[in-house]
């Protein structure tokens, strides 16, 4: 029996990472091109169908199934995309176009879901049975991985950056106190600047300056972690996962953001189980990887 070769797409706003992997999901082959823009969803299908064209050629073989990821509200049963800021696309029936395109199963899918489910079953939370996984980004979505399974409710579930931790920052949906108006790598870098009057480029910036003892950094982190604590309380008190796997540049710092952010939640938790706190381990490849998993599922 020869081996399925699937192909895999993480469609961010501004570029694509696309792979070619094996059923063990190992990369054969990979690119990472410019987003191709249009707010139908026509131009990013002829591109993806082009791009798997590329990544196959040399190997003499077809795909098996073609996995979509993309960041937004997706509709994954019905194949929709609902609604995505970054792509400018509103109910696109992405997955139909591009089966029109590519005469090969399809399987289209939230990015950062799909990346929970690789760190579920590759990565940081191997093992458990009940996860949420927690890439805090320019925005903060979880992936709810509940019993063995994503939880999905066509794509409205784990908007946890939009739950309320109390504070006066207005939040780009238009609410006042969502954790991800303080707590993002965006609103970290953002709530420095204001603090300071000095630019920091991303959160990176902010946890080093902290970590040399610069106490406006210091101040902002802690009410960035204070705010994911509140967060995680509530997802701890609802869900009950067992580990909660955290994403992004905030967390390269490891247990100088994670060991103040265990503390905090572990003194205010009663009864609860205090879920494992983690540090995500397959970084900017989830996404893909997680189109990948898709993708062998299409394939059956
Ligand atoms: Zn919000």
């Amino acid at each position: 029996m020869t081996e399925k070769l699937v192909a895999a797409f993480d469609v961010g706003g501004t570029s694509v990472k696309a792979a070619l992997l094996d059923e063990e999901l190992r990369q054969l082959a990979a690119l990472r091109e410019p987003t191709a823009r249009g707010t139908d969803g026509t131009a990013t299908a002829e591109a993806i169908g082009d791009q798997v064209a590329r990544l196959v050629a040399g190997f003499d073989r077809q795909v098996a199934a073609v996995g979509v990821v993309i960041p937004g509200i997706v509709d994954d049963q019905a194949g929709i995309a609902r609604f995505s800021a970054n792509l400018g696309w509103r109910e696109v029936p992405f997955a139909d176009l591009l089966r029109r395109r590519l005469d090969v199963p399809v399987a289209f899918g939230h990015d950062v879901t799909a990346g929970g489910l690789a760190e579920y079953r590759l990565g940081a939370a191997r093992g458990f049975a009940s996860a949420v996984v927690l890439p805090v980004g320019t925005g903060i979505a979880a992936a709810l991985l509940l019993d063995g399974r994503p939880y999905r409710a066509g794509g409205l579930a784990g908007e946890l950056g939009h739950i309320d931790v109390g504070h006066q920052e207005k939040c780009g949906c238009g609410a006042t106190g969502c954790l991800e108006a303080i707590a993002s790598a965006a609103a970290i870098a953002r709530r420095f600047a204001a603090r300071t009057g000095r630019p920091a480029a991303g959160a990176e910036q902010v946890v080093q300056a902290a970590r040399a003892g610069d106490p406006d950094a210091a101040a902002v982190l802690e009410e960035a972690v204070h705010a994911l604590g509140r967060g995680i309380h509530t997802l701890t008190t609802l869900l009950a996962p067992e580990v909660v796997v955290l994403g992004g540049g905030l967390f390269g710092a490891g247990d100088f953001v994670l060991d103040p952010l265990r503390h905090w939640l572990s003194a205010r938790l009663t009864f609860q189980r205090m879920p494992e706190l983690r540090v995500a381990e397959l970084g900017d490849e989830a996404g893909c990887l997680g189109a990948g998993l898709l993708a062998l599922e299409a394939a059956g």
